[in-house]
């Protein structure tokens, strides 16, 4: 399908190759705006990038692949099967819980197996499950529905009586450690079915029930995996926006915005290069945009929250683990300790909880034969101004002491089998993304950020300035991103049109 002619000429120049500003751009091109990306790294996917090293390959940020229904649609909008772009395929099951004590739980998207899992961990827990299922099902549409799949930065949009109503019937503001604990009795199954708040940078005992729809989408809708590693994803768009005309510079790294009153009017380059632009899309981080690309911070900057960050270790290793899954999350014994390190303390977690993803198990091309690359997450605290942590002082103690737990936890001689390793920490999450906190997901996702409340993906001064990605509405994550590249292409498309 060729792309839509009415906006053709108008220059639309994005900041930013992550996955919201590939989306944005691939979608903006097909309604007929000319499209110059400017991303300064050397390759596009953002925080969802690649490291490859002898022979091994990582994918540097994101690792699961939920809702691919809105992956799905952008194809689908353009009018391109998505299968000639990506080859996804389904986990089962979808990743290992590992607790404390040494047991585990398969979640996975198979009911009978499912039921059977929890039922294991907790003797009459199956009915229940299936409840909480059907319940979150409720919260999932309240979510997707009312707050999230829409511009909202109306407020009439976001406060409607309908949507409070909604709110109210589904329970959706309680606390959802109260919620689970409705459902469930052991802490095994609550963490288990709670946790998902950390994908937003958030504690799951310090979050609302309404985020009990991640568990929903996980179970319900299933996990996936492109092959390749997921920076297939990102190659693929960028497959996708050049094939329709984008234009993609990369080693740009934008120096800033140029402001008229009330429009912007392009931006400079590190090098001086200037580029005028009808519109700016801005998919590099919000706050970042604001303090340095148009040196104004954004208003009240220091009374918003940011989410955790991470510490990422990337090892390539010259042995096999038979018995380590795709996707194995390890909880610490006491959950709540450690995200109250995290979260309020600001400290490094003494018995952190950590993600350890196993691609090659997947994707075999992804490994040397005979390795495994293994991709390990430890949720850590963001930078809070008086509670710094010296990452070059802790990086190497983290490294040391996750190596070590690794091994207790079953990666034998781990040590003595790595042939390659890096380790990415906060500090370069500032270095990579500069993120203003050294946050790894965004501004935070508390009730009081999101929806009408998150930074509206408009400028509310220059009527030309756009935003896409996980720092402004509806938030952090690839299905989010996704869904922030369609609402902030429609609204383009509605407002550039009416001033033509
Ligand atoms: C460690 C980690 C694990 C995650 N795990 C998952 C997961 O499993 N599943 C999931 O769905 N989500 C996950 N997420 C979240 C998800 O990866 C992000 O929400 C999403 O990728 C963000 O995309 P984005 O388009 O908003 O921005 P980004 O990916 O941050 O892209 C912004 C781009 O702007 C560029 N840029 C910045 N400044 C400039 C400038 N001045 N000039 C030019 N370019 C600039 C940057 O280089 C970058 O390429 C994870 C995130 C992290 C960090």
């Amino acid at each position: 399908m060729e792309p839509h002619t009415r906006n053709h000429g108008s220059h639309a120049v994005v900041v930013g190759a992550g996955l919201g500003g590939l989306a944005a751009a691939v979608r903006l091109r097909h309604r007929g705006f000319r499209v110059t990306v400017l991303e300064r790294h050397a390759q596009p996917g953002g925080r969802c990038g690649i490291w490859e090293s002898g022979g091994f390959r990582f994918d540097t940020g994101p690792t699961l692949l939920l809702m691919v229904e809105y992956l799905r649609a952008l194809f689908d909008e353009i009018g391109r099967p998505m299968e000639a772009y990506l080859s996804l395929v389904q986990l089962d099951p979808n990743y290992r819980v590992h607790y404390a004590d040494g047991s585990t739980l398969d979640v996975t998207s198979r009911i009978n197996a499912m039921l059977e899992g929890v039922e294991r961990v907790e003797p009459g827990s199956g009915p229940r499950f299936l409840r909480f299922l059907a319940d979150t099902s409720r919260l999932y549409r309240i979510g997707l529905d009312g707050f999230v799949d829409r511009n909202v930065h109306r407020r009439g949009d976001f406060f409607s009586l309908k949507n409070l109503g909604l709110l109210v019937r589904g329970r959706a503001m309680e606390q959802l450690q109260r919620m689970v604990g409705r459902y469930f009795r052991s802490d095994k199954l609550r963490h288990t079915f709670s946790f998902q708040s950390l994908y937003l940078g958030l504690s799951p005992f310090d979050s609302p029930a309404i985020y009990g729809l991640l568990p929903y989408t996980e179970v319900a809708g299933g996990l996936y995996f492109p092959m390749g590693g997921m920076h297939a994803l990102p190659r693929a768009l960028a497959r996708l926006g050049g094939e329709l005309g984008v234009t993609f510079r990369y080693g740009a790294d934008v120096a800033h915005i140029e402001r008229g009153e009330r429009e912007v009017a392009g931006v400079v380059l590190a090098d001086g290069t200037r580029i005028a632009a009808d519109l700016v899309l801005a998919n590099a981080d919000l706050p970042y945009v604001y303090q340095t690309l148009l040196q104004e911070p954004y208003p009240r900057i220091d009374r918003l929250a940011f989410s955790c960050s991470a510490f990422l270790m990337y090892l390539g290793v010259g042995r096999r683990y038979p018995n380590l899954p795709h996707h194995t999350l390890v909880v610490p014994a006491d959950l709540r300790t450690t995200c109250g390190d995290i979260f309020e303390r600001h400290r490094i977690p003494a018995d952190p909880a950590f993600y350890i993803c196993n691609p090659n198990k997947t994707d075999p091309a992804l490994a040397p034969p005979g390795s495994e690359n293994i991709y390990v997450l430890v949720p850590v605290p963001n930078q809070t101004p008086g509670r710094e942590i010296d990452w070059s002082v802790e990086g190497p103690r983290l490294e040391a002491a996750t190596l070590q737990r690794l091994e207790h936890f079953g990666l034998t001689d781990l040590r003595q089998h790595l042939v390659t390793k890096r380790t990415f920490t906060p500090e370069d999450f500032g270095a990579s993304f500069s993120a203003t906190r050294l946050e790894a997901f965004g501004l935070a996702h508390g009730i009081d950020q999101v929806g009408y409340f998150r930074p509206h993906n408009r400028h509310p001064v220059y009527e030309n300035l756009y935003f896409v990605g996980q720092s402004t509405h509806p938030g952090c994550g690839i299905p989010m991103v996704l869904i922030s590249s369609r609402l902030v292409a429609e609204r383009i498309a509605a407002e550039r049109a009416a001033v033509r």
